[in-house]
């Protein structure tokens, strides 16, 4: 992990500061650009940042009080990465809060269901129970792990195999698991997935995340693309 960096010089590394403010609103607080942030400046940037300071996104160019960004900043993972609360544009790398574990990669001959001119990508995601940490909902407590090991499957061709290694990343960067309450269970404080799909069935569909799946490796790419982890990511 990169050394921490004080949260004010993150928002100050992707926003820069707008002299003439425009009339709107700041979606973050809902007060109008021109009046006050609805958060409280920490007395520790009080120096360089008033109540008022309006900040644009370099690349996507949305505004909103830096008061409301530093906020809501303060309130996540804290991982030197913005997203902009307009457009989602990603600003540095964004990570995850997904617990320790393993993630391993098997290559298996059998075909999958839709995909016949290839094997089979076997990913096995194994996460054992642990006490959250400070990024977690209720640190200091435990998290439990129902369905692991995980088994999951991609046609081994160029495109699953490009998923792969991008999956790989999300993994690196903390994103494939979070914790929290699962929408199947209702179980609070346990591992669940995090937005990126995965196909847990190999030869058969009964839960719906199994194969044939013509979309899947595109829908994949995409929510990939939405945590920030695309081909870029690759070249580096
Ligand atoms: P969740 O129910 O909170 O849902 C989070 C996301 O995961 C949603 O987008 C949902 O569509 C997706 N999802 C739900 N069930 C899935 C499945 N079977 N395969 C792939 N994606 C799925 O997430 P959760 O609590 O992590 O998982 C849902 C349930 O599936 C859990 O009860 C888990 O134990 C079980 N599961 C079991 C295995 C297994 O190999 N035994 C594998 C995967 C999931
Ligand atoms: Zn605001
Ligand atoms: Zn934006």
């Amino acid at each position: 992990t990169a050394p921490a960096q004080k949260p004010e010089e993150v928002i100050k590394k992707y926003m820069e500061e707008v002299p003439v403010v425009p009339d709107e609103d700041c979606i973050i607080c809902m007060e109008r650009l021109a009046s006050p942030s609805g958060y409280e400046v920490p007395a520790e940037c009080s120096q360089s940042l008033q109540p008022n300071t309006v900040g644009k996104f370099t690349k996507c160019g949305h505004t909103f009080h830096m008061p409301c960004m530093l906020a809501m900043y303060n309130n996540g993972t804290k991982d030197g990465s913005l997203q902009c609360p307009s457009c989602k544009t990603i600003y540095g790398e964004k990570t995850g809060t997904q617990p320790k574990g393993n993630m391993d990669i098997y290559s298996i001959p059998q075909s999958l269901p839709g995909h016949p001119d290839c094997g089979t990508i076997q990913i096995i995601y194994n996460i054992p129970p642990g006490i959250q940490g400070p990024e977690h909902p209720n640190p200091g407590q435990p998290y439990t792990c129902r369905g692991f090991p995980r088994f999951c499957f991609l046609p081994d061709n160029d495109k699953g195999r490009k998923v792969l290694e991008l999956l790989k990343v999300a993994w690196t960067r903390r994103l494939i698991f979070t914790v929290g309450t699962s929408s199947t269970t209702g179980e609070p404080d346990t591992v669940i997935w995090n937005e990126i799909h995965h196909k847990t069935e190999m030869m058969s569909n009964v839960s719906g995340h199994g194969y044939p799946d013509p979309n899947y490796l595109d829908n994949v790419l995409s929510e990939l693309a939405s945590q920030g982890v695309t081909e870029d990511c690759l070249k580096r």
